[in-house]
This record gives C-alpha cells, sequence and structure tokens, in this order.
C-alpha cells in the first residue's frame, strides 16, 4: 500500500469525519511520490507522520451578547500547524462553515504556501464558526473581542501572527488588535492586516488579488502568451476577486464575472470594478444591485444552477480565476469550462478546485496553478507587514509591490523548476507541493524529533 493510502486511514482513524481535511492531505502526498520513492530519510525521520499533525490545536467557547440581549456561543479555533520555518503564520476565517476539518485543511496548505514564499513563515489557521452576515458593527465588535479574550493568550509577533481570510477584514483585524492590546498592555505585530493608520502594510489589501494574477502571468508567458486581451471568469466578490479583478483590467485582460454566496454576475463588456468596489466595499450589499446600474448585464442566482455546477463556470472564457472559496469548482464546470477551450485555470481561493476537477484539468493538459502557489501573495505581504513593524519601519506601496512581483516570480520558477527536475513539466501542483514540502522536512530534521 502507498504511503498516501496508509496516511489517510489513519487520519480517517484519528481524526474522524474530516474531508477537506483529508483531501488536502490527500493532494500533497500524492504529489509527493516521486520523491519520497526517491528518499529515505523522510521515512526514517517520520516526517510526513509529524506534518499530518498539528502541533497543537486550540478550540475555545466564544461567548458573546447580541445586539437584543440573546446570550449567543460559537466555536472559536486555532490550529498551530507547523513552526519549523517560522512562527505559525496564517489567517482567521468567520464563517458558519467553519469546523475542524475545514481548519485543519486550511492550516495543512498554510504550511506549504508559506513555505514557497522563501519567507521565515510557519503555518497555522484559525477562526469560528461565526456568521457575520446581517450583524451589527456592536456585534461584530462584541464576537471579536470575545474571540481574542481567549486567543490573546496564545498569540505573539514571535510566536503565532494570525491575519484576516473569509469574514475578516480590516475592521475585524482593528477590533481584534484593540482587544490584545488592552489584555496585554503591549503594541507590537501580532495581527497582520491592520490598518495602514496604525501598522499596517501598504499593498497588503491588494496582495492576494494582484500575485494571483502575476502567478497567472507567468503561466502564461511561459507558453510565450499573455493576459492581454483575455477573456477572464473570476468568482468572488471580496478582497481575492476585486484586486485580481482590477490587476487583469491594468493588464489588459477582460474579467466577465463576479460572484457572491447567493448568484453571479456576468458582464460582457467587462465588469465594472468601482461598481463592484461601492456594492462591496461601501454599501455591504448583495451582487444583483449590480443590475440596477448595468440593465444588460446577466445576473444567476445561485438556486437556479444545476447540483453541482456553478453559473461562473458555464460561460465562454480563455482563464479561470476561482477566488471564492473550497470546492467551488467540480468536475462537471472542469468540463464546461473544457468545452469552452480555457487555457488557464490559477486558483486564487484556498482549494476552489475539488479533486476531479484537477485531475480534469491535468489530463486536458490545461494550464493550472494551485492556490498554494497562485495565492501566496498574501500571506507573503502579511510578512512583510511583520518585517516592517519589527523594524519599525513602513515602506512605500511601490516598494511593497516590488517586492511582492519577485516573491510571486520566485515561486513560479520555484514551482515550474521543481516540476520539471522530477520529470512533471507543466505540472505545477507537483512542483508546488514538493518544493513547499522539501523546505519544511529539512528544517524538521535539522531541529530534530521535537
Ligand atoms: N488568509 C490568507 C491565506 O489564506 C492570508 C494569511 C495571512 O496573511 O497570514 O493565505
Amino acid at each position: 500500500m502507498s504511503y498516501t493510502h496508509d496516511t489517510i486511514y489513519y487520519l480517517k482513524q484519528s481524526s474522524p469525519a474530516q474531508c477537506e481535511f483529508y483531501q488536502a492531505v490527500e493532494e500533497v502526498l500524492e504529489s509527493l511520490e516521486p520523491l519520497l520513492e526517491h528518499d529515505d530519510q523522510y521515512r526514517k525521520h517520520a516526517i510526513i507522520e509529524r506534518m499530518v499533525e498539528p502541533e497543537r490545536q486550540i478550540m475555545f467557547r466564544v461567548p458573546w451578547v447580541d445586539d437584543n440581549g440573546n446570550v449567543q456561543v460559537n466555536k472559536g479555533y486555532r490550529i498551530e500547524f507547523n513552526s519549523a520555518l517560522g512562527p505559525y503564520k496564517g489567517g482567521l476565517r468567520f464563517h458558519p462553515s467553519v469546523n475542524a476539518s475545514i481548519m485543519k485543511f486550511l492550516g495543512f496548505e498554510q504550511i506549504f504556501k508559506n513555505a514557497l514564499t522563501g519567507l521565515p513563515i510557519g503555518g497555522g489557521k484559525g477562526g469560528a464558526n461565526f456568521d457575520p452576515k446581517g450583524r451589527s458593527d456592536n456585534e461584530i465588535m462584541r464576537f471579536c473581542q470575545s474571540y481574542m479574550t481567549e486567543l490573546y493568550r496564545h498569540i505573539g509577533a514571535t510566536t503565532d501572527v494570525p491575519a484576516g481570510d473569509i469574514g475578516v477584514g480590516a475592521r475585524e483585524i482593528g477590533y481584534m488588535f484593540g482587544q490584545y492590546k488592552r489584555l496585554t498592555g503591549r503594541f507590537e505585530g501580532v495581527l497582520t492586516g491592520k490598518s495602514t493608520l496604525w501598522g499596517g502594510s501598504l499593498a497588503r489589501k491588494e496582495a492576494t488579488g494582484y500575485g494571483v494574477v502575476y502567478f497567472a502571468e507567468h503561466m502564461m508567458a511561459y507558453q510565450n502568451d499573455s493576459l492581454k486581451g483575455k477573456k477572464c471568469l473570476v468568482s468572488g466578490a471580496g478582497n481575492v476577486a476585486i484586486y485580481a479583478i482590477e490587476k487583469l483590467i491594468e493588464l489588459d485582460a477582460i474579467p466577465l464575472t463576479c460572484s457572491d454566496s447567493r448568484g453571479t454576475i456576468y458582464h460582457e463588456q467587462g465588469i465594472d470594478l468601482a461598481l463592484l468596489k461601492e456594492i462591496k466595499q461601501v454599501r455591504g450589499d448583495s451582487l444583483e444591485t449590480y443590475l440596477k446600474t448595468h440593465k444588460d448585464a446577466q445576473y444567476t442566482p445561485v438556486n437556479d444552477y444545476p447540483e453541482n455546477g456553478h453559473a461562473v463556470w458555464h460561460y465562454e472564457g480563455d482563464a479561470a480565476f476561482p477566488c471564492a472559496t473550497q470546492n467551488e469548482l467540480t468536475q462537471k464546470d472542469a468540463k464546461a469550462l473544457l468545452k469552452n477551450n480555457v487555457k488557464l485555470v490559477t486558483e486564487g481561493a484556498n482549494m476552489p478546485c475539488d479533486q476531479a476537477a484537477i485531475d480534469t484539468f491535468i489530463d486536458a493538459k490545461v494550464a493550472f496553478g494551485p492556490g498554494k502557489a497562485a495565492n501566496a501573495g498574501g500571506v507573503a505581504t502579511s510578512q512583510l507587514e511583520m518585517s516592517q513593524n519589527a523594524s519599525m519601519q513602513s515602506w512605500s506601496f511601490e516598494q511593497v509591490d516590488k517586492r511582492l512581483k519577485i516573491i510571486m516570480e520566485n515561486i513560479f520558477n520555484s514551482a515550474n523548476g521543481t516540476a520539471k527536475e522530477y520529470g512533471h513539466e507543466g505540472n505545477l501542483i507537483l512542483g508546488a507541493n514538493i518544493a513547499g514540502f522539501k523546505r519544511v522536512a529539512q528544517a524538521m530534521i535539522e531541529q530534530g524529533v521535537v
């Protein structure tokens, strides 16, 4: 039996009912097979066995009082997965779907993503099954304060540095930072994604989306092509999608779609970015309201779409950028994209394509950029924020963006070069997983059995 099979079998026994976690582990372990076959040292040091077990998992109660005076309780998490390369680093997700499986898959992916950046950061993830939708500003603040009242004792600028993710943006980071400072009396770089008024980095907000497009541009260049003039299908309407769309427009590509939890917008003339920002960043409204300004756009509500398919992937486009959430692009969607001659798929979200969709793209030789490489610009810029905080400096937007570009180029070259080295040219999943793994594994070996 293979290493992958044995490990997944063990995880199913030791951590039952964590499907997303098994999915993430399986993808990585399958990629590592060409490496593990020829290299005995990883087996000798039980690297895989240690890597799939988080160093520490913190789960806690988050009680808070809503605006009607009712007591609410949520479940909070912080998975401190691997600190071989540096302090645990990774975002916090506030979403009703959050559970131990989702936290662990995200934490596991983060280890390799962070390693790929080449920066000194370990992997972690956290969050809560809290639904921010429809909550007042005061409710959000009380929730964040309660969450931090437990979390503060586990984190620190050199131990564990959380950031944002779905449902956690600058506002939430602000409330959590305020509570951390009140509890500890320390003003330090314990969170990233802070407001630029008090320690945040310029370009952090844009970094994930911009980085995704820089990565895609390298993928295109490798095929002697570019994004210029390409029709792009983007899903999501959060930070990643918005700034991916912004960079695509800057590079003369044509983003045609975006989506939120309720539906998809398709606009043949290209997405009106200013309107999208107004709807999502200012009004916090549904995408359906896009139609009020652009009567020629199409809106497809989620429920109008057949099971296991997502409207956004059934339009014609040269490139697809899934920037919403895990498993949002299934095999059915992948087949629709192939039928429409998609040339490139670059993941902006974490694990947005399920395994069957990925297999479909790889079999069809579509250029595929995995999230843990393509969306690493966000966490990389978080590390630049940590550097600025530690040295009490703040860099200009251009300085940060320039470093981001270099980091994305290095990640592409490392994933691409590693894939070639192991005889799988063009398979960036394999390349990214092996390149990230080797860094973490080497550090673990050098640090002994801990
Ligand atoms: N949540 C983001 C990610 O998935 C960013 C994490 C961070 O900046 O620490 O990588």
